[in-house]
């Protein structure tokens, strides 16, 4: 038997549930397409695809130079190619964007009809979006229950290994070329982000083992705070397949199940949550899932806007975080969380802004997580911070970078000033300033917004959301 493997997001070798079986089956063509039919919600956004380009070229070395890429429309591409090659298999981990789920019901009819066997595997996630439901059948909108549900009622599949120097590979007929795929958007940029990651199946690897040599054993703890390396920095890694949760699970089994541990997996468990909501709900990337949010008075000032994506607030912490996201394609959870809070509810910019700038600068951007994790901070989520706790960028900073480290780190202007300041500069001496080099307005933004103020302008809001919403 000849088949197809349409890598999509698993871009790995090793548990690799299709691509086992289509080995399985016989001769294997490899093939990667660039979908132009995807809508722009899902298409790749700049910083993921400056990963995917070297994500493949990974692949494809792996793969002794034997990936077929292509661009073009996905639904057109697999017939032709099936029909070229004499494919009479096609296998693929499925996706779970709106989109994807959509188009891959399509194709599966059509190689159908054209006489193929299509066969699609569960790859990218724990458990199916569709198998955690409750009592009366419905989803879940609450984590807690959710992860009490998964952990208690459902079983993971094992893990599959593949060596592919003993599989019969079929050569495609021309040589790869993925700088054709144009996937670069500015070569500078993305060198510079490249610095900070090693995107592929070894990348992923060695990023697990590092983090579980050094980072697991203060995960609880220091998962909050930016400057420590206590976190996996394994998302992108997920995002792009290049390594399974399933393989992370199987390596955690050798470390003790302490508060660690339990902590990291219910991180993992709100992955499969956010693509349980996406599944379940969705119109999770533009619409609040609670309504009465159509209600609440947005801002619109495209000033402040670009100042937030710049990180030109003049709140420390949050223009630490927008720096780092545009420098290394990342930002710590927590520091996501304190930006986010800052844009939809310090200068009350609608999340939607939020969700396309990360869309486009994250090397993770997500259509799932994203969106859930956006509309989490909006409050307009299912299971939602509630509106009226509002994060207070200067002691959030000075709680989770109490001697500032991340901070200065991506504001060198600030790497002088004492810590008692460093997280509201407005309120230093004149000497203190003098001292530090920093010359607000000049070499460091005054504050755009009263963090007072606009948090009571906020709540008001709220309180003027829930009024209309009531008429
Ligand atoms: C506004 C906002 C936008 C976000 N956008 C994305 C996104 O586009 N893509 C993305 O992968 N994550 C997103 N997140 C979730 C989270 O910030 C990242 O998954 C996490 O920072 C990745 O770092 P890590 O791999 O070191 O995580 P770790 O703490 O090491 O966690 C391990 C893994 O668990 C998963 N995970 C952890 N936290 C979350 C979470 N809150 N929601 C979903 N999965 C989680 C990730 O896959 C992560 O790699 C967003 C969070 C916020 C607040």
């Amino acid at each position: 038997m000849r088949t197809l493997h349409w890598f999509r997001s698993d871009l790995r070798l090793q548990d690799n549930p299709a691509l086992t079986l289509a080995c399985q089956q016989g001769a294997v063509l490899p093939v990667f397409i660039i979908d132009t039919d995807e809508p722009p919600e899902s298409a790749v956004g700049a910083a993921s695809r400056a990963w995917l380009d070297r994500s493949l070229r990974a692949l494809n070395a792996s793969l002794g130079g034997g990936l077929l890429v292509e661009r073009g429309r996905a639904s057109e591409l697999l017939p032709m190619l099936c029909q070229r090659y004499q494919i009479d298999a096609v296998t693929w981990n499925r996706c779970y964007e709106p989109y994807a789920i959509a188009r891959d019901t399509q194709l599966k009819q059509t190689l159908k009809s054209l006489g193929c066997v299509v066969s699609s595997c569960s790859g990218s996630l724990l458990y199916e979006p569709w198998v955690a439901v409750k009592k009366d059948g419905t989803a879940y909108r609450v984590f807690t229950p959710f992860y009490k549900h998964c952990q208690a009622n459902l079983t993971r599949r094992s893990t599959t290994a593949l060596d592919p120097a003993g599989q019969d590979w079929i050569t495609p007929e021309s040589a790869t070329d993925i700088e054709a795929l144009g996937l670069r958007p500015s070569p500078e940029w993305d060198q510079g982000l490249l610095e900070h990651w090693v995107p592929g199946e070894a990348g992923a690897e060695a990023r697990l083992s590092e983090f579980l040599a050094s980072g697991l054993t203060d995960y609880r703890v220091g998962r909050d705070y930016p400057a420590e390396r206590s976190v996996s920095r394994l998302s992108p890694h997920l995002h792009h397949g290049e390594i399974s949760p399933h393989q992370i699970l199987k390596r955690l089994q050798a470390f003790p199940t302490d508060d660690n541990h339990e902590h990291f997996v219910r991180e993992l468990v709100w992955r499969e949550f956010a693509y349980h909501l996406l599944y379940h709900f969705p119109e999770l990337p533009h619409r609040n899932l609670q309504s009465k949010f159509d209600h609440f008075p947005w801002t619109d000032d495209a000033e402040r806007l670009a100042a937030w994506q710049q990180g030109r607030t003049g709140y420390p912490v949050v223009d630490a975080g927008m720096r780092e996201l545009w420098q290394t394609g990342s930002m710590h959870n927590r520091v996501r969380m304190i930006v986010a809070s800052f844009l939809v509810k310090n200068l009350r910019l609608h999340w939607q802004h939020g969700l396309r700038w990360f869309w486009d600068c994250l090397v993770d951007a997500d259509l799932a997580s994203n969106s859930a994790s956006w509309q989490w901070c909006a409050g307009s989520g299912a299971d939602a911070a509630p509106y009226f706790r509002i994060f207070n960028p200067i002691t959030q900073g000075q709680r989770f970078d109490p001697k500032g480290e991340y901070t200065k780190r991506f504001l060198p202007e600030l790497a002088a000033m004492p810590s008692k300041y460093l997280f509201e500069p407005w309120n230093a001496p004149a000497a203190v300033l003098h001292e530090a080099g920093v010359i607000l307005g000049e070499n460091y933004p005054q504050p755009i917004v009263d963090v007072k103020a606009s948090r009571e302008a906020a709540l008001e809001a709220f309180a003027e959301m829930k009024r209309r919403a009531a008429l």
